[in-house]
């Protein structure tokens, strides 16, 4: 381990550098308002497509998460689901799919690591107690607001960790969002995370379910969903990110469900949130519900966005 001291993202001094690790959907937006707010950027993805387009924005390519972090008093990542984490962070440490050192040994003390990933409160607290040992301040920093609000840099980050490295971290979390929240410890950010698409995976499918509905007792779609946003069943797929296509411009539904939140990962998200009521005798029958729907659609549609939930009731959609 590298025992220099760094002295991470102080809001008094200079921009830090930072390497961002993960750009896809989310990550590749987010890295890019980064650089137009002037941060010096080092990236690394395992896909060269998702690279390409950062270089492009002005960001420097690494072929290794150790050689994006190499000049970095700062690491952010965005990757799809616990395992890719613990991979990057804790290698051979983790869940047995890397065979490399983690990223973790590698760093200087003093580094602030920031894992806006979705993932387990339990998998976000073994990287936070790796990283406290090797003297690295870690944050669990999932994110709400889709695609969108990482295209606008007006997402919601919700923070776990102590309240020092939630305080180096928000200059640079408010350059990517609007609303930072320190929800408490190591891996509370993650258990309001999941709290949310808990809360959200069933509102997509309740809406999907009372637009069918709709639709197939003669109402317009756009008709009906206006008539809902100023009624009592009004809600964000509503309001940003309406299921039916064609309803509303730039949203998945009028674009094959291509791009947006994949279903497997709000897939991945329901089951770490029943996961969580299982460990701790809470009663989620709604969530329960709402999983079977996106188990059965994700079979064949796992890498659309999870608005396609829409096809459930009515295939055409996805033609
Ligand atoms: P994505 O699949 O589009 O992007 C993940 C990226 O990580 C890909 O480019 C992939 O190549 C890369 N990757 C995977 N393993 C890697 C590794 N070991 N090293 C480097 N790169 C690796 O997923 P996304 O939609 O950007 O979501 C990322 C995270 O954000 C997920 O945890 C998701 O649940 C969460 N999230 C997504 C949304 C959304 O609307 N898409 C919203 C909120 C939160």
């Amino acid at each position: 381990m590298n025992t220099q001291d760094v002295n991470a993202a102080d809001s008094s001094s200079a921009k830090p550098n930072i390497a961002f690790i993960g750009l896809g959907n989310m990550g590749a937006p987010m890295a890019e308002n980064l650089l137009k707010a002037g941060y010096a950027l080092s990236v690394y993805d395992l896909s060269k497509d998702a690279t390409q387009r950062l270089q492009q924005a002005g960001a420097k390519v690494a072929d290794s998460p150790k050689g994006a972090a190499s000049n970095a008093q700062v690491v952010i990542s965005m990757l799809p689901a616990g395992k890719h984490v613990h991979s990057v962070y804790l290698g051979d440490m983790g869940l047995g799919e890397s065979k490399s050192k983690g990223l973790l040994s590698e760093l200087p003390q003093g580094t602030l690591v920031i894992d806006s990933s979705t993932i387990a409160a339990a998998d976000a607290r073994i990287v936070a107690e790796a990283a406290s040992q090797a003297g690295i301040d870690f944050l669990d920093a999932p994110v709400s607001g889709g695609t969108g609000g990482a295209i606008a840099g007006s997402l919601t980050f919700i923070v776990g960790g102590s309240a020092d490295a939630f305080a180096k971290a928000e200059p640079i979390l408010a350059v990517m969002g609007k609303n930072i929240f320190h929800a408490g410890e190591h891996g509370a950010g993650q258990v309001a995370k999941i709290c949310n698409n808990l809360l959200l995976g069933i509102l997509m499918a309740g809406t999907a379910e009372a637009i069918n509905l709709g639709v197939k007792n003669g109402l317009d779609p756009k008709v009906l969903s206006d008539i809902m946003l100023q009624s009592s069943g009004r809600n964000w797929t509503l309001e940003v990110y309406n299921p039916y296509p064609k309803v509303m411009d730039n949203v998945p539904s009028s674009n094959g469900y291509q791009g947006g939140f994949m279903t497997k990962l709000m897939q991945k998200d329901l089951n770490l949130a029943l996961q969580t009521a299982q460990n701790t005798n809470v009663n989620t029958p709604m969530g329960a519900k709402a999983t079977e729907l996106y188990e059965a659609h994700t079979v064949e549609n796992g890498d659309r966005d999870f608005s396609s939930i829409m096809a459930l009731h009515d295939s055409s959609v996805l033609s």
